[in-house]
């Protein structure tokens, strides 16, 4: 087979993308479905979850927010109907959290960052492990960020989710590993967007600076000089459910154009 064949994602992959219905993780999804595989998304958000299935018939969805373990347990029973069974699960959710100095940050804050970009990856692998077991090309990717391997001054909420989410990768890797389990981590860096948009405002607005300076600032820490897109994101999720990557799993994989520092 030639080299780029093997870096196509399996064919009929039936996919579960979490915090799908926009944003990454509706890059992700119509990647997929264009790849052949069958996918289906899930969000809080009804509007865009509708818009998704209207625009691209065969995704499908579910309502759900996925810091609640039973919404969980519905997307599943949604996932078996369906999919029938499950080979890709992309553990994509995750909020921005709140953004200022440690002292200033209070517990609600905190604490919904945790469960919404934390608890939801140990709701779905639970969930995923036994569905995965019964597949030929089980792979689970977790959403991790730049901010999982460096540390993020005024952050701290998020940073502290996706380094952890790192160490979940790690874990599940060795412990499901011996059953064909492939288990990763990505590590966007700075993607263009309107999440972007509003983490830089944020950011602006906690040091007190312009946008365009804090925009401009951001792009200096970039060894590329320039953000990722949604689609450089999607094409390593792609990558990683293919047979080129059938040796790869444990790894938390940077796509960031080598942010050097935040
Ligand atoms: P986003 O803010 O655009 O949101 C994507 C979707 O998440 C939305 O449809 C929203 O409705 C849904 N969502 C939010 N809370 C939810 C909940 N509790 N339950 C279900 N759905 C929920 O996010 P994004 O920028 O596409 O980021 C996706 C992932 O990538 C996140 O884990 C994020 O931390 C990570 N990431 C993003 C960037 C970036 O620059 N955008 C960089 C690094 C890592």
């Amino acid at each position: 087979m030639p080299l780029y064949e093997s870096l196509r994602p399996m064919p009929e992959l039936r996919v579960l993308v979490t915090a799908g219905a926009s944003g990454i993780g509706a890059c992700i999804a119509r990647a997929f479905h264009e790849a052949g595989s069958r996918v289906h998304v899930c969000d809080i958000d009804r509007a865009a979850l509708d818009r998704l299935v209207t625009d691209t018939p065969g995704i499908t969805g579910s309502m759900a927010d996925v810091s609640v373990a039973a919404d969980v347990d519905q997307v599943f029973d949604d996932v078996r109907g369906c999919l029938g069974g499950l080979d890709v699960l992309i553990n994509n959710a995750g909020i921005a959290g709140p953004t200022g100095p440690i002292e200033s940050l209070d517990a609600g804050g905190w604490e919904r960052t945790v469960s919404v970009n934390l608890n939801s990856q140990f709701f779905f692998a639970r969930r995923a492990v036994p569905l995965l077991q019964q597949s030929e090309n089980p792979v689970l990717i977790s959403m991790s960020s730049v901010a999982g391997r460096l540390g993020y001054a005024f952050r701290t909420p998020y940073a502290s989710t996706k380094w952890a989410i790192v160490g979940l990768t790690k874990s599940l890797a060795t412990e499901l590993g011996p059953q064909g389990i492939r288990v990763n981590a990505i590590l966007p860096g700075v993607v263009e967007g309107e999440r972007m948009d509003g983490v830089i405002a944020s950011r602006a607005a906690a040091l007190g600076i312009g946008i365009d300076q804090m925009r401009e600032q951001y792009l200096q820490k970039i060894s590329l000089r320039r953000m990722v897109s949604a689609e450089d994101v999607a094409a390593m999720a792609l990558f990683l459910c293919s047979p080129a990557a059938r040796n790869l799993s444990g790894q938390a994989i940077s796509v960031d154009g080598n942010l050097e520092y935040l």
